[in-house]
């Protein structure tokens, strides 16, 4: 059965859409059966998939809202490694179309089943709020990973991120896990970055990846070339992080679950 991962973070420009783009064509690079869902508006990931987002047959949209067949949804990457669901701003009005529906944070979870054990990793890349979107995710994955960079106010996000959690917990899947912590944009000749990382091991412990995100140029130029960074440039310490991102997480048997 396929792992539901759901790449979540609040805060906006934290490497939730490299990550989810990365991380899924690494994990297709070792021959894993990947889904990758972009659940955000802007639908980076699907222009960062090499998919031009203005011109897709469909989005999550027509998944969520019209309850269309998966099979009539899901396109792939450019390279053609992974499956892709697109997003681009039609998903914007499933915000408040969802608010109509009895059951609202399950569509997704829901519009998942029957195909889930067709893949061995499903990434979802969420936006960054707390919306209706979100917690779709939230209920459908197994667990969260949480991209952050370690700065003044990371941990702070972090714990109002690690509540938040906790509630859904409570209230819609009391499964969720945390995946991990990975540490993005990485500057290890930075004082503060090395300060708030160790905070971060001392508090979650392993829940934070041994594997860190470099700041890398080319995870940025990657998105215009409209590929992951493994196919724009294979040798950079972007393309390399993102894989042993991949080998770190499958080496990690079971996810451990957030004491709350
Ligand atoms: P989010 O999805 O959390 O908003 P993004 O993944 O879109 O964050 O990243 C925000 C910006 O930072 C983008 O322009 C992206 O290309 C850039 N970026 C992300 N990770 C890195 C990295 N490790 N090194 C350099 N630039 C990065
Ligand atoms: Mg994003």
């Amino acid at each position: 059965m396929g792992k539901i991962i759901a790449i979540a973070n609040q805060k906006g420009g934290v490497g939730k859409t490299t990550t989810a783009v990365n991380l899924a064509a690494s994990l297709a690079a070792t021959k894993r059966q990947v889904l990758l869902i972009d659940l955000d508006p802007q639908g980076n990931a699907t222009m960062g998939s090499g998919i031009d987002k203005y011109d897709v047959h469909a989005t999550c949209y027509e998944l969520l809202v019209e309850e269309k067949p998966f099979e009539d949804v899901v396109c792939k990457d450019t390279s053609g490694i992974y499956h892709l669901i697109a997003a681009n701003t039609d998903v914007t009005a499933a915000e408040i179309k969802l608010m109509e529906f009895f059951a609202r944070e399950q569509r997704l979870k829901n519009a998942l089943a029957p195909i889930r054990a067709n893949y061995d990793y499903i990434i979802i890349d969420c936006p960054p709020s707390l919306n209706m979107l979100t917690v779709n995710a939230m209920t459908a994955a197994d667990s969260v990973l949480v991209p952050m960079q370690c700065e003044y106010y990371a941990l702070e996000g972090l714990t109002a991120l690690m509540d938040t959690i906790s509630q859904l917990q409570a209230v819609v899947n009391g499964d969720l896990a945390i995946e991990g912590i990975l540490r993005t944009m990485y500057d290890p000749r930075n004082r503060l970055a090395n300060d708030v990382s160790e905070q971060l091991k001392r508090h979650f412990g392993d829940k934070v990846y041994r594997t860190v995100i470099p700041r890398n140029v080319r995870l940025a130029e990657a998105p215009s070339f409209g590929a992951p960074v493994m196919y724009y440039d294979k040798s950079s310490t972007g393309a390399k992080a993102y894989l042993a991102l991949a080998g770190e997480m499958l080496r990690k048997k079971e996810p451990v679950k957030h004491a709350s």
